[in-house]
């Protein structure tokens, strides 16, 4: 620690705010925003009777980083602006006596409408919920990492913003991250690109991440980079018992295309799964999202549309939407003739009979691209593999004919129907191929 007297009148007369925000200001142009952001603009600054310079830091482990590399840097420009040397002592905020309040200036991407309140637990789900509880009251304590898997649309990324809000409420100074893994891998693309970023790679996964929501991880199969970055972020938040939380659509082990150490870690703590929900969930569940919406749902109607539609928890929200809708647009009375009317062939049973039509809609969302890319022209890989799994599933799938594909897909000859579902046939045989698995998956998809 540096012990230098501070006797400069105006930092007395005026205050020490004033004298932080004009030395905040000065660094602000000297070093790189996100630097500035992550180092600076969470200091607190405290002039004490004894005439040292307290500097309030967030977190332990940003103390030694930020005294090791900014240490010098900043008693040179508070020197500037005092006259001479300061005398710097650094805390964290826990031991900081006054516990100024800390300005969470860090982006957390965190939804508060999908809490812990909001969640309804049954059978399906009780699991997964009680250990997303569990870290939410103890994060980096009791399941590290907490692994939670299941089918599209039935609450992971709902569990993961209710822990990430939970840890949040109950320590607002906590640095909660949630990221898609598109997003992970976008920066870590970047990085790599422009290695300037490193810096604020590590800072931001790293150094100033007490807690990591990583959600739909298994798009880190087959990205080897990605996976190396996602090793060492892991191995520093798990050394530094940060809490780690990963969403995924399957079971670690079933990850394509993932190195072996990292489906060893993400076992390393709890995995939980979520099933499809049970009758009386769906019924509670469409109860909970009808109250937020102010309607008021009856029994009779939210059994109707519980009995009809089972495998997703996203459909029910839809059904309740398109419900709301007609009700609002035509002006008409909640009665289960309304209903039905409202909701169609969500209703009728068998509705789930497969068309080309629907097949080309979920490989479409699958791979995010647009049902007229999929029937377009181009060529680009990120199209046409989509467009050639959509003709072999449909061809697989329904009892439609090469001809009448051809047709569906924008008017293409039958041949090129033929070569896109042999060459799909060919990579389906292959091990380990990625596309094999999307085709897997898929299926199943459809088959729900
Ligand atoms: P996933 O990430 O598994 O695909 P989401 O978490 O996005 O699914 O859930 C889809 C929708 O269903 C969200 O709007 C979410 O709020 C809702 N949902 C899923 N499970 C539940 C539940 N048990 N209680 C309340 N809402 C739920
Ligand atoms: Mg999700």
């Amino acid at each position: 620690m540096i012990v230098v007297c501070n006797s400069d009148p105006d930092w007395r007369r005026n205050g020490m705010s004033d004298m932080w925000s004009t030395v905040l200001d000065d660094i602000r142009t000297q070093v790189r925003p996100e630097a500035f952001n992550t180092w600076f603009r969470p200091l607190n600054c405290k002039l004490e009777e004894n005439d040292n310079v307290i500097v309030t830091v967030p977190e332990d482990f940003y103390l030694s980083w930020f005294q090791d590399n900014y240490g010098g840097f900043l008693s040179d420009v508070i020197r500037e602006h005092l006259g001479s040397m300061p005398n710097l002592e650094f805390k964290h905020l826990r031991e900081a006596s006054d516990r100024a309040p800390f300005v969470n200036s860090y982006e957390t991407c965190l939804d508060n409408k999908y809490t812990f309140d909001t969640f309804v637990a049954g059978d399906s789900n009780r699991f997964a919920h009680a250990a997303a509880m569990g870290v939410a009251n103890n994060p980096g304590d009791s399941y590290n990492p907490l692994f939670i898997y299941a089918k599209v649309g039935l609450g992971k990324t709902h569990l993961m913003h209710a822990i990430g809000c939970e840890i949040q409420k109950r320590r607002p100074e906590a640095r909660v991250r949630y990221v898609t893994c598109e997003t992970f891998v976008n920066d870590v693309v970047q990085m790599l690109t422009d290695g300037r970023n490193a810096d604020g790679f590590r800072t931001m996964y790293r150094d100033s991440c007490d807690v990591l929501l990583v959600d739909d991880i298994q798009f880190l199969g087959g990205k080897e980079k990605s996976q190396i970055e996602f090793f060492n972020v892991f191995n520093a938040l798990y050394g530094m018992r940060k809490q780690i939380v990963l969403a995924c659509d399957r079971y670690p082990r079933d990850i394509p295309q993932l190195e072996q150490r990292l489906q060893s870690r993400f076992q390393w703590g709890l995995v939980v799964d979520i099933d499809q929900p049970d009758l009386e969930t769906r019924i509670a569940i469409l109860q909970t999202k009808a109250r937020a919406q102010q309607l008021d749902l009856p029994q009779d109607v939210a059994m109707l549309i519980a009995t009809h539609i089972k495998s997703n928890v996203r459909e029910l929200e839809g059904a309740l939407t398109r419900l709301r809708a007609y009700l609002e647009l035509t002006n008409s009375e909640l009665t289960m003739d309304s209903v039905r009317l409202a909701l169609g062939n969500l209703l009728v049973e068998g509705n789930n009979r497969l068309t080309v039509e629907r097949i080309i809609q979920t490989v479409a969302n699958y791979y995010s691209v647009s049902v007229k890319e999929m029937k377009g022209t181009a060529r680009k890989r990120s199209i046409a593999t989509p467009r050639h799994v959509a003709m072999y599933l449909a061809k697989t799938l329904t009892e439609a004919s090469y001809p009448t594909l051809g047709e569906r897909f924008g008017g293409r000859d039958h041949t090129t129907v033929l070569s896109a579902v042999q060459k799909i046939e060919r990579l389906c045989r292959a091990d380990q191929n990625e596309i094999a698995v999307d085709v897997e998956r898929l299926s199943e998809i459809l088959d729900e």
